[in-house]
């Protein structure tokens, strides 16, 4: 699905934003307030693969006409478009209760939905829009500081320490490994940040991370979570690890570890379905 996504974000011209800095300094994700004329065109694709499967779901169920209504309307070029308005609004982190209103969905319902069918749009227009070689715009130069996704500003899902880096050129070791990243699993995004500090209170909270493993043979999975505010969010440190995982997947597959924060009273730093007790 993706090939065929990144082919419709091209011909609606899409691709992320090149990165201000001065934004980036204060914060602002990339899409954050930014139009994007065009995204109801691969929204729409993905809702026509997404929608029959979370039919099946209580919630959805009852709403599934209208939903599909809006979701599966013809793209009519150069005329406005309540889809684009609404990955807008999800994205600037607004209510999308007027456009709910006046397709006749519930509110809920819809954000809910829009969370999964924008998932995969936002997936392809990192990918598209990522350098062929070298760091991401976010990461050069420490662009980014804040423990929130650069490009949608969504909580990251996982974070990972990075592997020893070999410099094929000169087969000296250009780093020594461990630096951490966080993972965003609503964009694919990831970004570096600071391995003392919390994602939720800050750069200026260094130093108040604990790290919670379960057993020895943990293949690098545990918990980062801050002593002040007691959010956490799931780790992998590669060097632990013979193959690169994928994270989105692994998240999930560390259900265990969440069930274990849940008995200590730590909250998730990203509420998923699958670790909200
Ligand atoms: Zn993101
Ligand atoms: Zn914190």
């Amino acid at each position: 699905m993706t090939v065929a996504l990144s082919q419709t974000l091209r011909d609606a011209g899409l691709h992320l934003p090149a990165l201000e800095g001065e934004r980036a300094r204060q914060g602002v994700s990339l899409l954050a307030g930014v139009a994007l004329p065009g995204i109801a065109a691969p929204m729409r694709d993905v809702a026509g693969v997404l929608l029959p499967l979370m039919g099946g779901m209580q919630a959805v169920a009852p709403h599934m006409e209208a939903l599909q209504a809006f979701f599966l309307c013809p793209v009519e070029p150069g005329r406005e478009d309540a889809r684009d308005a609404l990955a807008e609004a999800m994205l600037a982190g607004r209510s999308a209760d007027a456009i709910a209103e006046a397709c006749g969905v519930d509110a809920d319902v819809l954000t809910f939905v829009t969370g999964f069918v924008l998932s995969p749009v936002l997936h392809a227009l990192v990918a598209v829009s990522m350098p062929e070689s070298g760091e991401a715009p976010w990461d050069e130069g420490g662009a980014w500081q804040e423990g929130y996704c650069p490009v949608c500003g969504a909580f990251p899902t996982i974070g990972w320490l990075d592997r020893p880096m070999l410099d094929e050129k000169n087969a000296y070791l250009a780093g020594g490994g461990g630096k951490k990243h966080l993972h965003c699993s609503m964009c694919g995004a990831d970004w570096k940040f600071l391995r003392g500090a919390c994602p939720s209170c800050g750069k200026d909270a260094s130093g108040t991370m604990e790290i919670l493993r379960e057993s020895e043979a943990a293949h690098g999975e545990r918990l980062d979570w801050c002593t002040r505010c007691k959010s956490y969010c799931p780790t992998v440190d590669l060097r632990e690890r013979e193959a690169v995982p994928n994270l989105d997947a692994l998240a999930l597959g560390m259900m265990h570890l969440d069930m274990v924060a849940a008995r200590r009273q730590l909250r998730p730093l990203r509420p998923s379905f699958w670790n909200v007790y």
